[in-house]
């Protein structure tokens, strides 16, 4: 699998380090609250359990599916529900994991929708995003690593559902895709 990648971005070391890290600053953050984890399915696998594991506190976690990419590299701005929350957030603090941002179409509308539930507080932890994300309205408090504007898999990303397994994150060789 390896083989397929032109370029490690972020290695496994680099991951845990940054994910201890940020655990620690939700810690600090949600002192006395109760704290539910959203993962996004189904790339925010992988950072929902090793953050999860990182924080030193109890947790909840529940997911959603939303639809995304397919099998192609672009994205289609098109967000369809999957697979909805199991519980109620009414009156909770909802910090919602993400794998990426690339142009923040998806998490968009994914905080308004969770939004509207009345939930005490809606938060972000991203491990990676692109630089397009930036121009998105959505205030992110949370955030791994900044990247460049290239198509990346590993650690839960995938190209065709494939490399998800993959423990570090980097970019696909062209003739993968051909
Ligand atoms: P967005 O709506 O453009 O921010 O991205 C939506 C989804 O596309 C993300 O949650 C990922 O599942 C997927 N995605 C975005 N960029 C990449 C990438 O570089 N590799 C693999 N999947 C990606």
């Amino acid at each position: 699998m390896e083989g397929d990648l032109t370029r490690v971005l972020v290695t496994e070391d680099q991951i845990r380090v940054r994910l201890g890290e940020l655990a620690r600053e939700i810690e600090r953050d949600y002192t006395g609250r109760d704290l539910l984890l959203v993962g996004v399915l189904r790339g925010a696998v992988m950072v929902m359990a090793d953050l999860a594991r990182s924080l030193e506190r109890h947790v909840e976690m529940d997911w959603m599916a939303v639809s995304s990419y397919g099998s192609g590299t672009t994205s289609s701005g098109v967000v369809r529900i999957l697979k909805d929350l199991d519980s109620d957030i009414t009156g909770r603090d909802v910090l919602v994991v993400e794998d990426i941002i690339d142009t923040g179409l998806t998490l968009s509308w994914l905080v308004s929708n969770l939004s509207s539930r009345g939930p005490s507080s809606v938060s972000i932890c991203t491990l990676l995003r692109k630089p397009e994300a930036q121009r998105m309205a959505v205030d992110v408090g949370y955030v791994g690593f900044e990247i460049p504007d290239e198509f990346v898999v590993g650690y839960g990303l995938d190209y065709a559902e494939r490399y998800r397994n993959l423990r570090c994150i980097g970019t696909l060789a062209p003739h993968v895709y051909t």
